[in-house]
């Protein structure tokens, strides 16, 4: 028996989440063997326990065999001193989910890549970082800074898993660095350029982050594994949207040292549509498909899963953020594409 934990959050989240839980439940029906478990994480956690992750949660997350997580953030917490994001920020790093795979796929235009991304180092974690008071130019001045820290250790993780996926797809790996600016960058490009001497039978190249950017839209097939830093990564992906459509679109999965996962929708909690009923479920439901494959080893229900939400969009069914994307598209509700991709799992084809 697995244990999912279900981590719905904030904004869209638990909208999104709820057609997960009506996916997860007909995957039951069809002889999956799972159990399911609730909590909180972010602002919502925030509200009910005055921390934006509890001890209770972390220690659950450690008996459970895989976790979904919606999303955090939201208006709300603004100028809370607590930050639903912490929530998030602090499973990746007490976890250790050093890595977050995005697939960047979309069948209909025959797009299907991978961003990894480091996802506990970096400029989002590593110290010092702050805000102060200085007297600049005689006047008292607020000022702050990040910094960036990559060890060797942890870029050798990265481009390691990076090269051996690459054998197993189409043997080749861009490494997307800013080297010509950054000393961790330098860094990052000097380790994989060497731990690329034993993985000869991968084409490696490097690129800028400002030119990816246009290289991904422009010659997205030029790309097969992707290699990059927590912050490129979360910006990249963001903009690979624009390939397949939509933010709502983009499933990922965390991975740590003990096989633990972690599912979750590369978007945000969209608080300026909360509530409303017309996210895009589909982010979610591809992590579905994922963890169907890589959790439960059940292929013939993930691409099952995979096939039956592509089918809704083949029928003109979307959401909102996707009606100039879809021919003849025909607006539906979050609710409504959850019930339209549940009907065709459970269909006998
Ligand atoms: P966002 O991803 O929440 O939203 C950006 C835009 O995309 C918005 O216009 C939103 O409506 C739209 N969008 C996002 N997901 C969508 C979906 N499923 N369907 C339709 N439209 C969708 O990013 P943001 O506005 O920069 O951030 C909002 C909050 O989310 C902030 O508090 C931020 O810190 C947080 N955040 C959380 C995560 C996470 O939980 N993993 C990731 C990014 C941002």
């Amino acid at each position: 028996m697995i244990n999912i934990l279900i981590l719905p959050g904030d904004g869209i989240g638990p909208e999104i989440t709820k057609q997960v839980i009506k996916i997860i439940k007909s995957c039951i029906f069809l002889g999956l063997k799972c159990k399911l478990i609730y909590n909180y994480i972010g602002g919502i956690s925030i509200e009910k326990f005055n921390i934006p992750i509890s001890d209770k949660l972390l220690k659950i997350c450690n008996y459970v065999d895989t976790i979904f997580l919606g999303c955090v953030g939201g208006y709300k917490w603004k100028n809370c001193y607590l930050k639903p994001e912490e929530g998030l920020l602090d499973i990746r790093k007490k976890l250790n989910f050093f890595l977050n795979i995005r697939p960047i796929k979309c069948p209909y235009k025959n797009i299907d890549f991978l961003i990894l991304r480091e996802l506990i180092g970096g400029i989002y974690f590593s110290k010092p970082k702050g805000l102060s008071k200085q007297i600049i130019n005689s006047i008292p001045t607020w000022y702050s800074y990040n910094t960036e820290v990559y060890n060797e250790q942890e870029i050798i993780r990265i481009a390691r898993i990076g090269f051996n996926l690459a054998k197993t797809r189409k043997q080749k790996l861009c490494s997307i660095d800013k080297s010509n600016v950054l000393d961790t960058s330098k860094l990052w490009r000097k380790v994989v350029t060497y731990i690329h001497k034993f993985y000869n039978e991968v084409k490696l190249s490097h690129l800028y982050i400002d030119f990816a950017t246009i290289e991904l839209i422009k010659k997205y097939n030029n790309f097969d594994i992707i290699i990059t830093s927590n912050l490129f990564g979360d910006i990249l992906s963001d903009h690979c949207s624009l390939l397949t459509g939509s933010l709502g679109t983009l499933p990922s999965i965390s991975i740590n040292n003990k096989s633990l996962s972690l599912f979750e929708p590369a978007h945000g909690s969209a608080p300026d549509i909360a509530g409303l009923n017309i996210a895009n479920p589909i982010g979610s439901l591809l992590s579905i498909v994922l963890m169907l494959e890589f959790v439960f080893n059940c292929i013939k229900l993930s691409n099952k899963l995979y096939y039956s939400i592509y089918k809704v969009l083949s029928y003109g069914f979307c959401t909102i953020d996707m009606k100039n994307i879809i021919k003849n598209s025909k607006i539906i509700s979050t609710n409504e594409f959850g019930d339209l991709v549940n009907h065709f799992l459970l269909l006998n084809d």
